[in-house]
């Protein structure tokens, strides 16, 4: 079985000595109360829970997987008791507002908990990882009664939430969703529809499921401004708040798929089910996008939680696995063969996975302080700002973490040879569980088409230079410091090129919109380099300063980490650049006959 040992140590650097969340939680208001004491202790109960509770019960999840009888469907063997043991301990209301029954501890401090449940059983993190989206579109959203109705019981975790958007003939495209909801006479909405894919939607592990659903009104205007949002519960709330008769929503089947067998992913049909309006008619889909930017962070997480997996069990292996000698001859001659870690090709797949998994630890608590300061940040100005570079770093953490948490994963299977092929080792599960990251809460493709369009494109570039100026101030700072050249001399050329990269695609795309498309995925591919690149810049500087004490092989394994990641991924810019400027006609070139089409592209 896996073995999984949560990174406290490397947390700590990043939250305590590069991103100062001590002072950070100080300045937050309701952020007082995370002491370092207070942090330390939740993370170490959350790394205890997550490898005592939740990793014994991951692969036999993935070969149980979930059944549905009689309408009703059983989530595998040991994640009931699981989930009981998460709602008493708390944990689901550690990041919610005391009004609603929460701990009211930041938002940062639940995504670095999460890092440890997606590390050690993805499955199972998505049934309560979906109630925080759900949770949040009501408190932005919600009435005073739906609040006090719902809201309660998802922080409690006595009944989770689910996501219900995709229907069979459209996911990416929601304006063409054909869920109808008719009002009745008594203020509430009748529903009918089916929804597919649906994460969650029927399990055993919570008294009751609260569904948030996008559906038309009669009146609804065409495509995605006519969308409505409503809340869809399974029990229909009693005068107690308790749940009562069954609500006309049930699950239809259950999907075969690819990974994350563990969780529940339904066809809901919804047969005149009783539902709420949530804001206001039509204006669902900002409400969902509220869920959604929430629901998009946590994916990337899942990207970073399996990485760190994967690498932790690859390096374990890759002590212990004895094959051939070292190019340079025998290292552990007291042995038959050397371990495979002397050899430099199996180096190359572990610190990949090493350095991405590092990397995407310190973008998500960037990431984290920022959703903390936009949620209950004091002064306007840092709010405002905060909230630019969340929407800047949204895609980026969603598709770039996923995307090369699925590279990462995959080289632990080649790290153990065939052996990582074999279901025994779990190493091929965590490659089945990666997939879906790069495809659910909106797809590599079109979060690019978001980053470069919506965020970068459509504010002439301001977005960007909010970002790119904080690097820009952080080069200028350390010109002279001759320990950190080999990092800010390249951060600072390439922090220079995106931008003019990002000129590059908006002139062509004023005579032509389809360049957008062509230089999207290249764009966020790269600006997830050179997003890691500045963090481990900074990384370095902390690590050079900490050199000198007690812990100097921690340090010193941090700054080759960063130089690793600077000499051989960093690269990969040069290739995605090219890729930006070749531009989009070799990809329209071939006609609508050549691909058979009826039609003229
Ligand atoms: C296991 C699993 C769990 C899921 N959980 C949920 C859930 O809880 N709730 C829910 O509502 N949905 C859920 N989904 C659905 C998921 O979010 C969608 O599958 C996803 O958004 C993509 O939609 P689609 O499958 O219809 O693909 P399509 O939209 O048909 O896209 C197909 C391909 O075309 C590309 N494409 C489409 N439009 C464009 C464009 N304009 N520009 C460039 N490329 C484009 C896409 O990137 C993709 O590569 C889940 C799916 C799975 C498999």
């Amino acid at each position: 079985m896996p073995d999984y040992q949560a990174p406290l140590r490397d947390l700590r650097f990043v939250m305590d000595e590069l991103l100062d969340f001590p002072g950070h939680y100080a300045r937050l208001p309701g952020g007082e109360d995370a002491t370092p004491d207070v942090v330390g202790a939740i993370l170490e109960e959350g790394a205890r829970f997550s490898r005592e509770v939740l990793l014994p019960i991951n692969q036999s999840g993935d070969r149980e997987g979930c059944l549905l009888e009689g309408g009703e469907v059983k989530a595998p063997r040991g994640f009931k008791e699981a989930y009981r043991q998460y709602v008493e301990g708390g944990w689901p209301g550690l990041a919610a507002e005391p009004e609603f029954g929460g701990q009211g501890l930041p938002h940062s401090l639940g995504m670095a908990l999460s890092e440890m449940t997606c590390a050690t059983n993805l499955a199972w993190g998505m049934y309560p990882g979906l109630s925080h989206g759900a949770a949040d579109a009501l408190r932005h959203h919600g009435s005073e009664a739906q609040k006090a109705t719902y809201l309660t019981k998802l922080v409690e975790g006595v009944w989770t939430g689910t996501m219900c958007l995709t229907e069979s003939h459209c996911g990416t495209d929601l304006g063409l969703i054909k869920t109808r909801a008719v009002p009745a006479d008594d203020g509430g909405y009748d529903l009918t529809g089916t929804k597919i894919f649906i994460s969650a939607g029927e399990h055993d592990l919570a008294e009751n499921i609260v569904h948030l659903v996008l559906a038309k009104l009669p009146d609804a205007p065409k495509g995605s401004k006519g969308i409505s949002l409503f809340v869809v519960p399974k029990f229909l709330p009693d005068d107690n708040g308790q749940p009562g008769a069954r609500n006309g929503v049930s699950c239809g089947s259950l999907e075969h798929k690819m990974g994350i067998h563990g969780n529940a992913t339904c066809v809901m049909n919804f047969d005149g089910a009783r539902g709420y309006l949530v804001g206001r008619p039509h204006k669902g889909l900002a409400c969902m996008f509220t869920m959604m930017n929430v629901a998009r962070i946590g994916v990337g997480v899942q990207g970073l939680g399996l990485m760190e997996a994967s690498f932790q069990n690859s390096l374990g292996y890759a002590r212990d696995r004895l094959q051939m000698r070292a190019l340079s001859g025998a290292k552990a001659s007291d042995k038959p063969a050397d371990p495979i870690i002397v050899h430099p090709d199996v180096r190359r797949m572990l610190l990949t996975q090493k350095a991405f998994a590092e990397g995407g630890r310190m973008l998500v608590m960037y990431t984290a302080q920022l959703v903390d300061l936009v949620e209950h940040g004091k002064d306007p100005a840092e709010r405002e700002r905060a909230e630019t570079l969340l929407g800047l770093l949204t895609p980026i953490v969603k598709a770039f973490l996923t995307e090369v948490g699925f590279e990462a994963t995959n080289e632990g299977v080649q790290v153990f040879g065939g052996h990582g092929f074999i279901k025994e080792w779990g190493m091929e599960q965590l490659v089945r569980d990666a997939r879906i990251t790069r495809l659910y809460e909106g797809t590599t493709g079109i979060q690019a088409l978001d980053l470069l369009g919506r965020k970068v494109l459509m504010s002439q570039g301001e977005t960007l230079k909010v970002f790119t100026k904080e690097i820009h101030r952080f080069c200028k700072a350390e010109a002279d410091t001759p320990a950190l050249a080999e990092f800010v001399t390249p951060l600072s050329r390439l922090n220079a090129e995106w931008g003019e990269l990002t000129m590059g695609v908006g002139m062509k795309a004023m005579t032509d919109r389809e360049e957008v498309g062509a230089a999207s995925v290249d764009y966020l591919m790269y600006a997830g380099y050179v997003t890691l690149a500045y963090l481990f810049a900074r990384a370095a500087r902390q690590a050079l300063q900490a050199l000198g004490g007690e812990e100097d092989a921690f340090y010193r394994a941090k700054l080759d980490t960063a130089r690793f990641f600077y000499q051989r991924l960093l690269p990969r810019t040069r290739a995605h650049a090219e890729m930006i400027k070749a531009g989009g006609a070799s990809l329209m070139a071939m006609s609508a006959e050549d691909f058979g089409l009826g039609f003229e592209i």
